[in-house]
């Protein structure tokens, strides 16, 4: 009989891709996946260190798997991701259910974990060892079929901005061989993915070299764009030093490249930026912002802010409001700074907790207020809409038009799958609402 996994995940993207490959690997040594948290014989959770308190959420979703085994055959614990790798072996003193211990460069050790598995023996993998990494999954198939599939096309960070733990738990930056990749990109779309969105922590310091050729994620963006089959291409997280003119210029030269930039700016104060080792000026971001709507107005602007860094003052929070005059942002995220262990920013004094989260609810107001403005501007429009799947239990299909919103309409599955054009009848902040249009030209 098949050994059943568990696959719980936490934070982003990538983590969502690394979980789906880790199935793809242990399927091939007998285990299929459960939904039911309660009947695993091996239970993973896949960890995000990125903010508040990551390693006590991690204990206490062991306890909550304590009790659901109680009466039953304890499953294999497994602690992957992020946090697996900041703790490492000191997960396996605190917490004996733990059995394997796996940081997020060592994933392609987990078929022979697995399988060499002992009650009496605890097991650790925290080596960076992205290389052997990629080289293992390269030879397993991605079997996503979704509709909308990720790409990890680059890992780990060296830019070392104070504030933030990547660099330490995802170790050094590397970057896919190309040609991996969009070996990788073809089975994605052979298995029915219309849109693939690129990941990386810092996914436009994408560099290979090759024969002595350069290739930037300009490259793999130029590559896709030929796929017949394929009709939008995203990618996600950038910095704005990595902004180069090759990326820019995709901008006008790709009719599938979508006319949404996520760029993370964390503060429109200089004197911030420059505590955070942020690398770039608001005025930077503000020269790629320029250069990006010259090429095409349609481009809307996503950021992630951190408010409360330490030594922030009044004055600097009112510069980032002011830039947030100049910029209309919209799908943006904010969040109060989180001393991250390890990081050069951990011991800095935090603000007064109250000054930081008024000025977070003062900040959320204004992006929240974008995207309901942007979000009426569709009404009565017609958008394209990238059918992705039905909701639950409702005749009603779900999609994202080109600025990643959500988008809600009636439908039958045989739209998934495809790009529909969709009448906006009503929003609200977080989806539009709409019918299928058959006979109108798309906005
Ligand atoms: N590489 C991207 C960049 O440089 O802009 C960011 C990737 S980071 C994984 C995702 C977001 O988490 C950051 O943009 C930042 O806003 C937020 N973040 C990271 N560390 C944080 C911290 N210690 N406290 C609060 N937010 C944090
Ligand atoms: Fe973290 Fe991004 Fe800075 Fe790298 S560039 S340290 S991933 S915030």
């Amino acid at each position: 009989m098949k050994k059943k996994v568990f696959i719980k995940t936490f934070g982003c993207q990538m983590n969502e891709y690394d979980s789906n490959r880790i199935y793809d690997s242990i399927k091939n040594i007998g285990y299929s996946k459960t939904e039911e948290q309660s009947n695993a014989d091996c239970y993973i959770l896949n960890t995000c260190h990125i903010r508040d308190k990551a390693k006590e959420k991690v204990y206490h979703e062991i306890g909550r798997v304590k009790k659901i085994y109680k009466q039953k055959k304890k499953p294999i614990m497994v602690v992957a991701g992020c946090v697996a790798q900041a703790e490492n072996e000191e997960m396996l003193n605190r917490e004996p259910y733990i059995d394997i211990v796996l940081g997020p460069q060592s994933y392609h050790k987990i078929n022979n974990l697995l399988k060499n598995f002992s009650v009496k023996k605890k097991e650790e993998e925290t080596e960076f060892d992205s290389v052997s990494k990629f080289k293992f999954f390269d030879k397993i198939e991605n079997k996503n079929n979704k509709v909308s599939a990720y790409l990890t096309i680059q890992e780990g960070c060296d830019k070392f901005c104070h504030f933030c733990v990547v660099p330490y738990t995802r170790g050094p930056e590397y970057s896919r061989p190309f040609n991996q990749i969009i070996k990788e990109a073809e089975k994605l779309v052979k298995n029915g993915a219309i849109e693939i969105t690129l990941l990386g922590q810092n996914v436009n310091a994408y560099q290979h070299y090759e024969n002595s050729k350069e290739y930037r994620i300009s490259d793999i963006i130029n590559k896709l764009e030929k796929f017949e089959e394929l009709e939008r291409i995203r990618y996600t997280t950038s910095h704005p030093k990595d902004m180069t003119d090759d990326l820019i210029d995709c901008y006008s030269s790709s009719k599938k490249l979508m006319p949404f930039v996520h760029l993370p700016i964390q503060s429109g104060s200089d004197r911030i930026l420059s505590l955070m080792n942020r690398k770039h000026k608001v005025e930077d971001y503000l020269k790629i912002y320029s250069k990006l709507k010259n090429i095409n107005s349609e481009i809307e602007f996503s950021s992630d802010f951190i408010i409360g860094y330490p030594g922030e003052t009044e004055d600097d929070f009112q510069e980032t409001l002011k830039f947030l005059e100049k910029i209309r942002f919209v799908n943006s995220f904010s969040f109060i700074f989180s001393p991250r262990p390890g990081t050069k920013a951990a011991n800095l004094d935090i603000i007064n907790k109250n000054v930081a989260k008024e000025r977070l609810i003062t900040i959320q107001k204004k992006l929240f207020n974008n995207q309901i403005e942007l979000n009426r501007s569709m009404e009565n429009k017609i958008v394209e809409v990238l059918v992705e799947n039905r909701l639950n239990k409702q005749n009603k299909l779900f999609g994202r038009n080109k600025f990643l919103s959500s988008v809600i309409f009636e439908g039958n599955e045989s739209y998934i799958g495809k790009v529909v054009k969709v009448n906006v009848e009503s929003s609200n902040q977080n989806t539009l609402f709409g019918k299928i249009e058959n006979n109108m030209k798309a906005a």
